[in-house]
């Protein structure tokens, strides 16, 4: 072989070996771009799963997948990497003290929702096996995502079984809660009208200046048509802005009282000062006077005693007792101008306390006239049931310390809600006036009557016995029957139920009044528009 072919041979095996290494290169290169794509998907994959744990964490990875793309040098990634791992590290600390932290929220939660009264029972034991799957705490706050998702799906449920929401929202559910049990499939409209009612009965009940019970009843009765409860919340608060005007007046009107008051008690007491004053220097100068004629008058007799003559007598005695004139005539302008001074100041103070005199008797009329209404029902100006009960009390007592023929009768307007839903609420209250009138008008003179509330009335008998007490009665049954009703050209005939009993010696005020209540009960079971007596 020469030197020649093996030199040609050695340069083949090095370009074999040289091709050999370029394609392990390429090979190698293709493996590196592979896994650092992989690397970089991985990486683009767990950035997406803990975005937004940690905005510092997001920003990081960003970085760490750019510098892969441009396939940036090793020290580089080192540099983030340890950044990221660093971070990685506090957020699972950070992330153990939120697991524990939900644990205990998750339990709580759980628990006071066991303890709401009335939940249905399935509900109760659903809450249980959540509660029980929850004793110990989870590895990762994921875990805990099926389990609040259930029991924010139990809480739901349990306010609906509670309040049994309806569509309407929350102020129908309100009302609705107001209802018996038995009333969960009416309308959320019937619901409102019952707390309205509630509310309307309420509002008979205060006492407030003529003008603002005027408006008050005007309220009273737009409430009543209200269909939205944006409109019952509208007169709600206009209802509450009349009666702060109201407290408000009556607060002004006692300041305006108590500041007279005050004001006049200052002027008498400083009058009072001044006169007293006035006296003391009157006094001292009353004192000068006579002091002055005590002098002239000793000194008179000193000139007697000293006199060598009569006619020097005379003389002197001449000159003294004109200053002794003149002395007195001072002192009886002195008095007189003193008299008229305390006369004026007198005077002044009479008429102040005449002032004051007149204005606490308005006040005093005005706080009887309170009382009057206080014991009066607004709409048919009859007794209310605070009267009534008062009244009744007092006859019990009279009664029992010497029985007389006391009788109690209570009367109910038969289907009175009829009037209201088929006429509207002001034809039934016009309707109760003209029967609270009529009844009035009807029961002898010493009956005591009153409005004991919605459409129920109740009388009060001194001295008649049961025949005259049912005749009179039928009779007023008859009258009111008889009242011709007219609404919207429609003839309406009402009756009345009447109950009817006499006081007993065994009777206290509940008895006597549950058995006239019963007997009105069974007039009404035995058809309406009649009076039953018990005994
Ligand atoms: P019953 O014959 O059984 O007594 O039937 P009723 O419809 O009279 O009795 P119910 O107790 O069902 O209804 C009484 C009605 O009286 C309901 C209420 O709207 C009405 N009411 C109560 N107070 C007032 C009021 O001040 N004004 C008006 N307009 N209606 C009232
Ligand atoms: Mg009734
Ligand atoms: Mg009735």
């Amino acid at each position: 072989m020469t030197t020649k072919t093996v030199a040609a041979s050695q340069v083949q095996v090095l370009k074999t070996k040289l091709n050999a290494a370029i394609e392990s290169k390429s090979l190698l290169e293709e493996d590196f771009s592979a896994q650092s794509s992989m690397l970089i998907q991985f990486i683009n994959k767990l950035s997406q799963v803990s975005k937004g744990i940690n905005l510092k964490l997001d920003n990081r990875l960003a970085q760490l997948r750019a510098l892969l793309t441009k396939s940036a040098p090793i020290a580089d990634l080192e540099v983030k990497i340890a950044e990221i791992s660093k971070l990685l590290q506090t957020h699972t600390v950070t992330n153990e003290q939120n697991i524990t932290r939900l644990h205990e929220q998750f339990n709580n939660a759980g628990q006071s929702l066991q303890k709401i009264n009335g939940l249905p029972n399935d509900l109760r034991r659903q809450l249980r096996t959540l509660l029980k799957e929850t004793q110990s705490t989870k590895d990762s706050l994921i875990q805990y995502i099926p389990l609040l998702s259930q029991l924010l799906a139990l809480y739901d449920t349990s306010l609906r079984a509670k309040v049994d929401i309806p569509a309407g929202g929350l102020l129908s559910a309100n009302l609705q809660t107001t209802k018996n049990n038995d009333s969960t499939n009416e309308s959320s409209s019937n619901v409102n009208s019952v707390l309205i009612e509630q509310v309307s009965t309420c509002l008979t009940k205060l006492h407030l200046s003529t003008q603002h019970t005027k408006e008050l009843l005007e309220i009273n009765k737009k409430l009543l048509n209200d269909t939205t409860n944006d409109d019952v919340l509208k007169h709600f608060i206009e209802i509450f802005d009349v009666i702060v005007a109201d407290l408000q007046n009556e607060r002004d009107s006692a300041k305006s009282f108590l500041n007279n008051l005050s004001e006049t008690l200052t002027t008498v007491q400083s009058a009072v000062k001044k006169t007293l004053s006035t006296c003391k220097e009157a006094q001292h100068t009353n004192d000068e006077i006579n002091e002055r004629l005590q002098e002239q008058l000793l000194e008179m007799t000193g000139t007697v005693k000293k006199a060598m003559s009569l006619d020097q007598v005379k003389v002197d005695i001449n000159g003294k007792l004109k200053n002794i004139a003149q002395t007195l005539e001072e002192k009886t302008t002195f008095e007189q101008q003193n008299q008229q001074a305390l006369a004026s100041q007198l005077n002044d103070m009479a008429k102040k306390v005449e002032k004051l005199e007149e204005q606490s008797q308005e006040f005093e009329a005005k706080l009887a006239e309170q009382q009057r209404k206080s014991m009066q029902d607004a709409l048919t100006k009859l007794s209310n049931r605070a009267a009534f009960d008062a009244y009744f009390t007092q006859s019990l007592v009279r009664f029992h310390h010497k029985p007389f023929d006391l009788s109690l009768i209570v009367i109910d307007i038969d289907d009175f809600k009829n009037i209201n839903d088929t006429y509207g609420h002001t034809a039934g209250d016009k309707t109760l006036q003209v029967i609270a009138n009529t009844i009035q008008k009807k029961v002898s003179k010493d009956a005591f009557v009153a409005r004991y509330g919605g459409e129920e009335f109740v009388l009060i008998y001194t001295h008649q016995t049961q025949t005259a007490l049912v005749k009179e009665l039928n009779l007023i049954n008859k009258s009111i029957a008889r009242l011709p009703f007219k609404f919207k050209s429609n003839k309406v005939s009402i009756t009345l139920s009447i109950g009817a009993t006499h006081i007993t010696k065994e009777d206290n005020i509940h008895t006597a009044f549950e058995r006239a209540d019963q007997a009105m009960y069974q007039a009404k079971a035995k058809g309406k528009n009649q009076v039953i007596y018990s005994k």
